[in-house]
This record gives C-alpha cells, sequence and structure tokens, in this order.
C-alpha cells in the first residue's frame, strides 16, 4: 500500500520534531528527501496519476516537500545552536581575568640579582661588538692556569686557593680560562666577553666566597692599549649605574697581563668621601686587568707581534653589591627569600 503523502508529511515533522542530534536530522533528510527517500518516490510517481488530478497533486507534494525542508533546516540551527552554547557554557574562559593574585605573583619567582646584572651586562657588552662564550666550571689545569701563563710551581698558583677533583682536574678559579678557549675558536681582530661561576677554596666572610660570579673580557686587535681598556670599562660602568663613574687604575701583578693594573671605582654610595662600604677610603677595588700577556697570546695560538690586547675579570657579586649597597657577599647564596624578594 502507498503511503499518502499527509502520511509522510505527518511522520516526518514529528521525526524532526523528535530528532535530538544533527546526525539524525541527517539521517531523516534521507529518509524522505533522499534518492530513494519516500516523498522523492512519491514525486517521481505523480506520472502514473491522472492527468486532470496530477497538478493538484504535485503542488501538494511540492509543498509537503518543501515544508519538511524548512523545518529540518530550523530543527538543524536549533540543535547546533544549543551545542555552541553548552559549549561556551562547559568551556567558558574570561581572558580578562587576572591570572594571579599580588601573592601568587610574588611566587612565581624572579631572576637572582646576579643573573640579572650578568644579563645587563651582556646586553651591554654586545653593544660593544663583544660576543659572549661559556666554558666549562671544571676545568682542567692547562686552560685555568698553564696557559695563562701560570705553569705548575709558579707561586701565583697559591693567590688561588683551589678546589681540585681525583683526577687532577679542578673547579675553574676564575673565568679567565674562557679567554684560551675562546682564542682556539676565533681569529683575530676579536671581541670576547664570558660570564660564569668561579670557585675558590677559602672561607667565606662578608666580603669572600667560595663561589662566585665573574664576567672575563678581552679584546684582541692591532695597537690595543691602555686608553681602549679604561674607555671600554667606564662605558661599561656608565650604562650600569646610569651616570659618569670615576675610575681610577693601579699597578697590580697578573701573571696573565703585563702591565697589569687593578681597576678601582669611586665609591657610588659616598661619591668619593668616604664610608663603610668602601672602608672611608673613597674607592671600591672592582676588577683586575691590563694588557694580555705575550705569552698567553703565543699559548692562544696568536702572534704578540702581530696583535695586542687587553683582558679583564670583572666580579659580579661586587657589582650588584655596589649597585644596591649591599654589605655581605654571603647574602647571595644564602637562598633567603626575605633578600631575594627585594629584587
Ligand atoms: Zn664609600
Amino acid at each position: 500500500m502507498e503511503l499518502e503523502p499527509t502520511d509522510i508529511r505527518a511522520a516526518a515533522i514529528a521525526a524532526i520534531q523528535a530528532a535530538d542530534s544533527v546526525d539524525a536530522i541527517e539521517e531523516i533528510r534521507i529518509k524522505y528527501l533522499g534518492r530513494k527517500g519516500s516523498l522523492t518516490l512519491l514525486l517521481r510517481s505523480l506520472g502514473n496519476i491522472p492527468a486532470e488530478q496530477r497538478a493538484a497533486a504535485g503542488k501538494r507534494a511540492n509543498e509537503f516537500k518543501n515544508e519538511i525542508e524548512s523545518a529540518l533546516e530550523q530543527k538543524k540551527y536549533e540543535l547546533t545552536s544549543t551545542a555552541a552554547r553548552d559549549l561556551l557554557r562547559a568551556q567558558w574562559i574570561d581572558v580578562t581575568l587576572d591570572c594571579a593574585t599580588a601573592t601568587q605573583r610574588e611566587d612565581l619567582g624572579r631572576l637572582h640579582p646576579i643573573s640579572q646584572i650578568q644579563y645587563e651586562i651582556e646586553d651591554i657588552f654586545a653593544s660593544m661588538g663583544f660576543e659572549i662564550l661559556d666554558g666549562p666550571e671544571v676545568e682542567t689545569d692547562y686552560y685555568n692556569f698553564e696557559a695563562l701563563n701560570m705553569p705548575r710551581h709558579h707561586p701565583a698558583r697559591d693567590m688561588q686557593d683551589t678546589f681540585w677533583t681525583e683526577d687532577g682536574n679542578l673547579l675553574r678559579t676564575h673565568t679567565s680560562a674562557i679567554q684560551i678557549r675562546g682564542m682556539e675558536k676565533v681569529i683575530p681582530p676579536f671581541r670576547i666577553v664570558g660570564p660564569g661561576r668561579v670557585f675558590r677554596y677559602e672561607s667565606t666572610d662578608a666580603s669572600h666566597e667560595n663561589t662566585f660570579y665573574q664576567v672575563e673580557g678581552m679584546m684582541v686587535d692591532r695597537d690595543i692599549n691602555v686608553a681602549h681598556l679604561i674607555f671600554v670599562m667606564k662605558q661599561l660602568l656608565k650604562e650600569i649605574f646610569q651616570r659618569e663613574a670615576v675610575v681610577r687604575l693601579r699597578p697590580g701583578y697578573f701573571p696573565f697581563v703585563e702591565p697589569g693594573f687593578e681597576l678601582d671605582i669611586q665609591c657610588l654610595i659616598c661619591n668619593g668621601a668616604g664610608c663603610s662600604v668602601c672602608r672611608q677610603s673613597g674607592w671600591v677595588e672592582l676588577l683586575p686587568c691590563g694588557l694580555v700577556h705575550p705569552n698567553v697570546l703565543r699559548m692562544g695560538g696568536i702572534d704578540p707581534k702581530e696583535w695586542s690586547g687587553f683582558a679583564f675579570g670583572l666580579g659580579l657579586n661586587r657589582l650588584v653589591m655596589m649597585k644596591y649597597g649591599i654589605n655581605d657577599i654571603r647574602h647571595f647564596l644564602s637562598g633567603d627569600i626575605r633578600f631575594l624578594r627585594q629584587f
């Protein structure tokens, strides 16, 4: 028995109203309006009915078809918008909401003041054309002493109390070892800095630590002299302290430089008048420096007749202490959160 168009329409509309998913809607569409759908077959069979009834029957069937189509569209729209609304309700995120309270932000942590100044110094040197190099903390005797003009039994080795490992290596006592490694890698002219952690086997007090930080610097070119060294140092200090720094050089002995100097900076806390930080002298010893000893250049494979250079070893702890008026070097490794929160 063939279904009456009105029955098809009624069944389709009922099914559409009961549908609970977009997939169900599609199934209904196929069932009634698909290639073998019941309404499609009905429309196709119109040719078999008497001509005088055909026009009216065709018009009615087409009306039902349009009605079913729009019911399908309507239901599909309802179902998708409900799904979208449910999704929004379930996964709603307020992007304007502050993700952390002030206290939580405190606990996120921050860079250690030494790291802060290290990155700052790296930026300053990079802007002056220096390349930043790295080196190992456990060094060989060769890179830490021998290639720096301190052969075995050289008395200057005693100036740097050393942690030795059982296999004859050591914890680097200065970042100067990076100079030698640098010279092996680059060809002159060059400018390099090497920041890092260094170690000394010594008892600690307010101005001594067994672990501290330095930045090694070296510039090699033709006819480098002390004026170049002073210029670069003053430029660096000016950037760090955001004002003109007064410096002085005193003769100092370091086997890897000739001549060698101690560079002092006029105390920024008392402006040279004398205070507890500068021990009433008005000056603070900041770094050893000098013109690279010809033997060191030779060890690095550089001809000292053709090239000359300056080198320095900047103590980062002391610089941070000067910048913030910190009176005890042991704060840096204390892990004391009250200290660290101030930076
Ligand atoms: Zn002072």
